[in-house]
């Protein structure tokens, strides 16, 4: 099938290609050899998918899309406060080439303008200009995803006649911004300038900036997270010079442009966009690329501030341990109990990135249901991560909650650090923590011990035979002579009882004490485990029904004592007794049946 994303974009493509105003920028000789036709559009998602359109492997230079790079890379490497000291972050309303500068402090306006990017060259790490070009380089190679290279022709072509630039670059000597040698600082403001890209380098570098930082294709950082917002908010309101207000407007992303003809556009945890298109308009602005990019935010609703989702999204399904048992078979006593009150176990199917609004609706909603809850199962399953604050509220809630005797435990967070690492960030002191579990079949099982209050008293050894539900109903003397045959063993810790494939001999088992899993070996290599069962379960029955091969493995999961009945002692017994056969029988069919209800409740809550 045709991506309809890239038959839109080759629609789209069409449509704007017709449009032939504006001229190539002249002030820089070499960009007049630019084709006026080239013309390419690139989409890039956030995992590294890149549709692309027309022109976008031709190399041409950068200009002013640097400017935000660099700024990124002054940021990271001197901090905020610094950088903020030497060049200011307030839209001027100017051309791009004006000298628009602080009045008291000579501070540029923005680094968005010419003085204020030449002053950011100033600033980012190097002992010396050329050391200072390389970190230029290397930072601007890590938002492309591959090296850079610079176009020397163009390079020259802008240096030589640069006076205008010059002139700024003296300004910013004179108050101080630029502590240097300003010469040296210029000359690597031009430079970067003629770095060479293509269109699809720069939808990756728009995509890495969406994607807090970090490419999406090669997962190299280039930029720590806190800086992100900042080089965004003023490519928002500076990005596009004296039109950035009406851009926000209308567009509404993180944009910048170049007189190259590029453009970038940022959609945060969406997009990235690269579009080039060398005929610019009489603010310096690409005409197609202005024109694919409103087009773009009109069809696809992209605008920042457009209504993305809603909160209750956040929260895909809810359903109770009513509904989903765990898969351990409870003693009678514990089963009675599961019966009447494991509706109060609740699961709450949690769902994408969570933010404050999201958990905000989340925990209303347990508030609404604690009444007639004892735990609550957050199911993180779902969950792409969680902000900083929004795993903060759900610790808040979580030792509220504890504090009314209501347990909330997460589950399948394991090895997940977009969401272990907020959440045990926030815990908070005085808190012992929270409880996760790999699954939700261990989750609800700690939730169904703690409803039912004693642990011990679901694990107390069974004192007689007799108590198992096989032998439910079965005359004593019957029991008496099934007694004399039966034979006791016991399992350490860890050990396997029963291992699936293995010859049936036989065997069935009995637990007197202890607990043990039911696993089934899984295609990948590891097991699931279906069931555990206590005292006064047992297992290894299927064999009285002629079963032969063991079609489960069982494994001690604590010290284990069972009892046990070999199928050809029975057989012998229940000739003279037959009696014997067919109760033992009818009860195995009502335990069979049982299970099988349970299972197709657990089908039914799984759908
Ligand atoms: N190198 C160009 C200049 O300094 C960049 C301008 C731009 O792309 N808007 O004039």
């Amino acid at each position: 099938m045709h991506s309809p994303i890239q038959t839109y974009l080759e629609d789209l493509h069409g449509r704007v290609a017709g449009l032939n105003s504006g001229e190539l920028a002249s002030y820089i000789p070499e960009l007049t050899k630019a084709d006026p036709n080239w013309f390419g559009i690139c989409l890039v998602t956030m995992d590294g998918v890149a549709y692309s359109v027309g022109d976008c492997g031709q190399l041409f230079t950068i200009q002013s899309i640097s400017k935000p790079f660099v700024y990124a890379t002054a940021l990271a490497d001197q901090g905020r406060d610094f950088v903020l000291g030497k060049v200011g972050v307030e839209p001027s309303g100017d051309a791009f080439n004006s000298i628009s500068l602080n009045p008291q402090t000579g501070a540029p306006m923005n680094p968005m303008i010419n003085a204020g990017a030449i002053a950011t060259a100033s600033l980012v790490a190097g002992e010396d200009p050329e050391a200072q070009w390389r970190r230029i380089e290397t930072s601007m190679s890590a938002f492309v995803g591959h090296e850079v290279g610079v176009d020397e022709s163009v390079y020259r072509s802008e240096s030589e006649p640069g006076f205008r630039n010059r002139a700024i670059a003296w300004m910013l000597k004179n108050f101080g911004i630029i502590e240097g040698e300003p010469r040296a600082s210029l000359e690597n403001y031009f430079r970067q300038c003629s770095v060479l890209v293509d269109c699809r380098d720069l939808a990756f570098m728009a995509a890495t900036l969406a994607n807090g930082g970090v490419h999406p294709v090669t997962g190299v950082r280039a930029l720590p997270s806190e800086h992100v917002e900042r080089v965004l908010s003023v490519m928002a309101t500076c990005g596009m010079y004296d039109y950035a207000g009406s851009w926000l407007y209308e567009v509404g992303m993180p944009a910048k442009s170049g007189v190259g003809g590029g453009i970038i556009a940022v959609l945060p945890g969406r997009f990235g966009i690269g579009i080039f298109s060398p005929r610019l308009d009489a603010k310096g602005n690409s005409v197609r690329g202005i024109e694919v990019c409103k087009r773009l935010s009109r069809d696809f609703g992209l605008h920042v501030f457009s209504r993305s989702g809603s909160p209750g999204m956040a929260l895909s399904r809810v359903y109770t341990g009513a509904d989903a048992p765990s898969r351990r078979q409870p003693g009678l006593e514990m089963r009675a109990c599961l019966n009447a009150q494991a509706h109060r176990i609740k699961y709450l199917c949690l769902h994408g990135f969570l933010a404050v609004d999201g958990v905000e609706y989340i925990i209303r909603r347990m508030q609404d249901m604690a009444a007639d809850s004892h735990s609550f199962i957050l199911d993180m399953n779902q969950v792409a991560g969680l902000s900083e604050s929004a795993a903060r509220l759900l610790n808040q809630a979580r030792l509220g909650f504890a504090r009314d005797d209501i347990a909330v435990v997460f589950s399948r967070i394991h090895e997940r650090h977009a969401i272990m690492d907020p959440l045990s960030k926030s815990a908070g002191e005085g808190d012992r923590g929270f409880l996760s579990f790999e699954d939700n079949d261990l989750a609800v099982e700690w939730c169904e011990n703690r409803l039912y209050g004693d642990v011990s008293r679901s694990m107390a050894a069974v004192g007689s035979l007799t108590e198992s539900p096989l032998f439910a109903g079965m005359p004593e003397t019957l029991m008496e002579q099934v007694e004399a045959v039966i034979t006791r063993q016991s399992f350490a810790a860890g050990q396997p009882i029963l291992v699936t494939g293995q010859a049936g001999d036989g065997r069935i088992f009995f637990i007197e004490s202890g607990q043990v899993s039911i696993l089934v070996p899984l295609q990948s290599g590891g097991h699931q485990r279906i069931a555990s069962l206590g005292p006064g379960m047992n297992f290894g029955e299927m064999a009285l029904l002629g079963q032969t091969t063991r079609s489960a493995s069982v494994h001690a999961d604590t010290e284990v004592k069972c009892w046990i009945l070999d199928t050809g002692d029975f057989d012998r017994l229940s000739e003279h007794a037959p009696l014997l056969k067919i109760a033992l029988l009818e009860n195995l069919a009502k335990d069979m049946a049982s299970k099988l209800r349970r299972a197709t409740q657990w089908i039914g809550a799984l759908a």
